[in-house]
């Protein structure tokens, strides 16, 4: 049988992706819309709350959030209250508190819940990863530059306290690194740059450690958002043994040793509500902080750096 969901929050990623891709599993059914403006798909139903929907349709049993970060804890603890299973965009909340209160309800409440990291859905991103399995990094570089006002037109929500500034972006490399990594990183140092005019970093720069460090490893990320013409999403990986990946396009192709191995179109979310449906057939949760957290230790530990006002 079907999975009745509904979209909380009909924004960029909701249309770009959750509908075309809930529409085309055969798993689900996107039943209805909850949009503040009332906003909706394909003349479905939309209601102005979560609370209205789960009135008028109880046998909506799940619900995709993507709504922004800030507030999702309270959309969310909604959702698992009301007894809904639920699918989050990344980030999966504004703090590491709120997803350890999260996670606690949907296990009380015996729902499914599940964090996505969209970038982790990359068939370059598990090659990766198991090419780095029992290996040592010397070196990591993480090198996320794009422009927001191309990616990100009009989300003032960005700039806010509990928008991530360019960590909104930059989570996903840290999703992919935290995915392909073959031990666990902690945050050195960092430096987050923050417009004197937004709440949020435009710019942060950051030096990993492990727990066991090898001699002379190197492993850091720049994060930009000032950056006009060609955009890069590229992480860089070498072992100690010598081999050299290469992850571009956001995780979508792979090169090893300089020759390419793996490059596919974007099948992200198609991939994502494919774990959705197993996730609900076997009743379980799946919930991953390491990304997050490492932003929050950013924050934790970072050197923060006024740089001149930003104007969207
Ligand atoms: P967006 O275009 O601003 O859409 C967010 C939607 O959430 C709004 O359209 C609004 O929908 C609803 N909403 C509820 N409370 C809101 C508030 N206080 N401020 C603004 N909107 C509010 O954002 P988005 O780009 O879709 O991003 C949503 C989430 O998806 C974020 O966590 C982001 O990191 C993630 N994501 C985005 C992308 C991307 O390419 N944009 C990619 C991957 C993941 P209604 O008016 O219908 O209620």
């Amino acid at each position: 049988m079907k999975t009745r969901i509904a979209i909380v929050g009909l924004g960029k990623i909701a249309i770009d992706q959750h509908v075309p891709s809930i529409t085309a599993n055969e798993n689900f059914e996107l039943a209805a819309i909850v949009s503040g403006r009332l906003a909706t798909v394909n003349g479905l139903p939309s209601f102005r709350t979560q609370d209205e929907l789960y009135a008028a349709m109880p046998d909506v049993t799940a619900v995709a959030l993507c709504t922004p970060p800030a507030g999702r804890f309270e959309t969310t603890r909604q959702a698992l209250l009301a007894g809904r299973d639920v699918l989050i965009e990344k980030p999966p909340a504004a703090t590491l508190g709120e997803i350890a209160e999260l996670a606690a309800i949907a296990e009380a409440q015996d729902k499914v819940f599940f964090t996505t990291w969209h970038s982790r859905f990359n068939p370059a991103v598990a090659e990766a990863k198991r090419l780095l399995a029992g290996k040592r990094l010397a070196r990591l570089r993480v090198d996320w530059r794009e422009d927001v006002r191309r990616w990100h037109p009009g989300q003032a929500w960005i700039w806010q306290p509990g928008g991530f500034g360019v960590f909104d972006p930059g989570i996903n490399a840290l999703s992919i690194v935290t995915e392909i990594a073959p031990e666990p990183l902690f945050v050195a140092h960092a430096r987050l740059e923050v417009p004197a005019n937004k709440q949020t970093p435009i710019g942060a720069e950051m030096t990993f450690a492990t727990p066991d460090p090898v001699a002379g490893a190197d492993l850091t990320a720049i994060f930009d958002w000032r950056q006009e013409g060609p955009q890069s999403w590229n992480i860089t990986a070498e072992t100690t043994e010598g081999q050299l990946l290469e992850l571009t396009d956001g995780g979508a192709k792979l090169a090893v040793d300089g020759k390419p191995a793996i490059a596919e179109d974007s099948q992200e979310y198609p991939r994502i509500y494919a774990m959705f449906a197993e996730l609900l057939a076997s009743r379980t949760s799946h919930v991953d902080v390491r990304p997050l957290r490492l932003v929050a230790d950013s924050y934790l530990v970072g050197d923060r750096v006024a740089v001149e006002a930003f104007e969207d």
